[in-house]
């Protein structure tokens, strides 16, 4: 149990929909009174009820409220919180914000905005990554400055390459190469265009792998130099960037293998003396060669699955080490149990090319039983305001291995049933049915060309 000495008496949640009311879980199980913000858009929303406060900020646009720093800030005065957990998205990768909460003396539940700058750039990511042994792509030392550096580069990996921004994000600013003719046209546009996108104009160019999967490490580093990982989750089946399904472990993944990339991706966060949850992104080649990607500085979406197979409740960690407790578990305590899957649920129509399908639910019938976790905000008469994300909820089940995991997922979405609005539940029941995916170890195209 947390200190009750050190421990926060009060959070604000700068955040919406499901992930705000995980937070309000974790919080309630800490003894942690929660102050929730909304926006107009959101007034309604049945997880306020939740918080012992909610807090209008302004109108629907994220910009307005969910991005608007001046009123979280003015209503975490008013509140009077020791801390703020940002969620995952709106401002929890924002070391400015990071850096505002602290010059207000409150804590701010994540990195340091110095460790965010440090593993938020992907360009010193990569190398502090080389320094912890962490493998990498092929590519270039730092930043690109001139053309005939990149051309000097890429003939040295081979094509193809891809040119990425520093600042990079959201599957933005990125450009794939074939030949030296393509990349000597694109480095000046990617560098122009990294400056209007994220004000810094820094890009890089590394190897561009044809096929691969992502696998990502999940890791926990506290305030007192510990940092250990929670092994690793497969987050293949994606559709423009967006993971659909994600599973941990990977299926297939040599256990030795990933063991020692965890390891060394547990290093690097430690190096960054970085305090709370983050992700070391890789993409795996078909030898079981990996590359990292990137590193994200929160917590993500898909954490229950790791969650369900170490038995770590990542939220409440990412809490506990922001309010300054060290890490209760040693690298030897984290052992993988068994198999957990995550189908994200979204209020789109799979049949109209995923358009949003926003409105009232009026049917709703969630699934239950054995391994089943429902992680979602909606409640029968929940209207799904068209201002944000689709995401309305995260169906994650746990078996004793995968096979029988994905048995339990068909069983588990059978059983959900959420009307008249639009979504992907047939998808991720047509998904639960394809060999392909039934054998393990699909790349990161193979939904789009499912889909095609
Ligand atoms: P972002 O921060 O924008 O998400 P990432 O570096 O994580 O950028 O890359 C986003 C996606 O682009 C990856 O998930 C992958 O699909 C693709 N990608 C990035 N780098 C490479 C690469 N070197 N080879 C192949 N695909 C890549």
């Amino acid at each position: 149990m947390p200190d009750p000495e050190t421990m926060f008496r009060r959070v604000l949640i700068a955040n919406r929909g499901e992930i705000a009311l995980r937070i309000i879980r974790a919080c309630q199980e800490l003894g942690i009174e929660t102050v929730c913000v909304y926006s107009e858009a959101d007034a309604d929303a049945p997880y306020l009820r939740l918080a012992d406060r909610a807090i209008c900020i302004g109108p629907g646009p994220s910009k307005d409220s969910y991005l608007n720093i001046p009123r979280i800030i003015a209503a975490a005065e008013i509140a009077d919180v020791d801390a703020i957990h940002p969620g995952y998205g709106f401002l929890s990768e924002r070391a400015d914000f990071a850096a505002i909460c602290r010059d207000c003396k409150i804590e701010f539940i994540g990195p340091s905005p110095e460790a965010m700058g440090k593993l938020g750039d992907k360009v010193e990511a990569k190398r502090y990554a080389k320094a912890a042994k962490v493998p990498v792509f092929p590519g270039s030392e730092g930043a690109i400055e001139e053309e005939e550096e990149a051309v000097e580069v890429a003939a040295e990996i081979g094509y193809p390459v891809i040119i990425k921004a520093a600042a990079g994000g959201g599957g933005r600013g990125m450009r794939v190469c074939h030949n030296e003719a393509t990349l000597r046209t694109n480095i000046k546009k990617a560098q122009q265009e990294a400056l209007a996108a994220f004000g810094n104009g820094a890009v890089f160019i590394e190897k561009f792998l044809e096929r691969a999967r992502h696998v990502e490490v999940q890791i926990l580093g506290d305030k007192h130099g510990h940092a250990i990982h929670l092994f690793e989750r497969d987050c293949s089946l994606q559709r423009r960037h967006q993971k659909v399904i994600e599973e941990a472990p990977g299926p297939g993944i040599d256990r030795k293998k990933i063991t020692g990339v965890a390891e060394s991706a547990a290093k690097l966060v430690k190096s960054a003396e970085y305090a709370g949850a983050a992700t070391v992104e890789f993409l795996m080649d078909d030898d079981q060669n990996f590359y990292m990607l990137e590193v994200n500085t929160r917590v993500q979406v898909e954490h229950p699955v790791t969650e369900m197979i170490t038995g770590v409740d990542i939220v409440k960690m990412s809490i506990m080490i922001a309010a300054g407790e060290p890490l209760p578990y040693k690298q030897k305590d984290i052992k993988v149990n068994g198999h957990a899957m995550e189908c994200r649920i979204n209020a789109e129509n799979p049949d109209k090319n995923f358009m949003p399908s926003a409105g009232v639910i009026d049917t709703l019938y969630l699934p239950g039983g054995p391994g089943v976790r429902m992680d979602s905000h909606v409640v029968p008469g929940y209207r799904v305001p068209p201002n944000y994300d689709s995401m309305i909820g995260k169906l994650i089940v746990h078996a004793d291995d995968r096979k029988q995991c994905m048995t339990r997922m068909k069983r588990a979405l059978t059983e959900l049933t959420i009307g008249p609005i639009h979504t992907t539940i047939p998808l991720h029941l047509r998904l639960m049915e394809n060999a392909d995916f039934g054998t393990g170890g699909v790349d990161i195209h193979y939904l789009e060309r499912l889909l095609k």
